[in-house]
């Protein structure tokens, strides 16, 4: 590999429908991943970039994450969204949310401003609002949320991003509205370190999927146990993990990069939405495998 030292993949969730055309998001994954070029090229921190990426993902009304989220069955928009240094295993996550634009910059203010790793509801509310982040004044005119058809159990279209800086260093976002028609209070795998988020100083995961089965399976952890103990590759880990999630009975995918720029974006849902900024420089984006 012509390593330019530097790797980057973000997702914009794992299961596709297949009657539906996701070129508007493949075409806006894919700028960022140019764009992500640029900043990790300049030297930016890859903490920095997932969250700038992630940040971007969120206000686009795109997936299922800040502004395209969909309420839960009292009509509440609850986001969920966590970031994780791998250099110093900082990690920041925010629960049940409400009333801002950005969860994972609450998620990167906890992270940060706080001796604790994770808020929930009004707690991360408060937080939100002591830092001043920007608000949500009317949730019935801000979120737009994705029509998806009745019969459909959960959505699929929380957003991540895993970077590799120029200097080596890993980091993990994600960040959800979480599962179609959730009941109030329900909190999935996104926010949860080891189970939707993780990174260390040899592998940075996001998950993407039905939640409850990450939870169950501690899938992002358990990657990145195996790529640590074991010496797998972030490939192997990830389609370990997602085999685990499967015998559970749920789908989903991964997206990860490892200290040496390998990247990983296994699926066995329908597919994942994804873009990769590969150690060699290319870009790669689709809903369906790419190499
Ligand atoms: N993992 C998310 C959750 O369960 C959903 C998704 O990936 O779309 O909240």
């Amino acid at each position: 590999m012509t390593s330019q030292r530097f790797a980057l993949v973000l997702h914009g969730g794992a299961g596709v429908l297949a009657e539906r055309s996701y070129q508007k998001e493949v075409d806006h994954m894919r700028a960022l991943a140019e764009r992500s070029r640029d900043m990790l090229g300049d030297g930016m921190a890859a903490l920095d970039v997932v969250e700038a990426i992630v940040y971007e993902l969120e206000i686009s009304g795109l997936y299922v994450a800040g502004k395209g989220s969909s309420p839960n069955t009292d009509n509440r928009y609850e986001l969920d969204a966590a970031i994780m240094d791998g250099e110093t295993r900082n990690a920041g996550a925010v629960a049940a949310m409400e009333g801002f634009v950005s969860p994972i910059h609450a998620a990167r203010k906890v992270m940060e401003t706080t001796p604790h790793v994770m808020l929930a509801g009004w707690g991360a509310n408060k937080l939100a609002e002591k830092a001043g982040l920007e608000r949500v004044e009317d949730p019935d005119s801000y979120y737009t949320p994705a029509a998806v058809p009745d019969n459909r159990p959960y959505a699929t279209g929380t957003v991540g991003c895993v970077a590799l800086d120029r200097d080596g260093r890993l980091a993990a976002a994600t960040s959800t509205g979480g599962t179609l028609k959730k009941t109030p209070g329900r909190v999935g795998d996104c926010p949860l370190i080891g189970a939707g988020t993780w990174a260390d100083q040899e592998v940075a995961l996001s998950c993407t999927g039905q939640g409850e089965f990450f939870i169950r399976s501690l899938a992002a952890g358990t990657a990145a146990a195996r790529v640590r103990y074991l010496h797998e590759s972030p490939e192997e880990a990830c389609r370990w993990a997602l085999k685990d999630v499967k015998r559970l009975g749920g789908d989903g995918g991964i997206i990860a990069v490892g200290r040496d720029g390998r990247v990983a974006f296994p699926y066995n849902s329908q597919g994942m939405k994804c873009a990769v900024l590969h150690a060699d420089g290319r870009i790669t984006s689709g809903v369906q495998e790419q190499s």
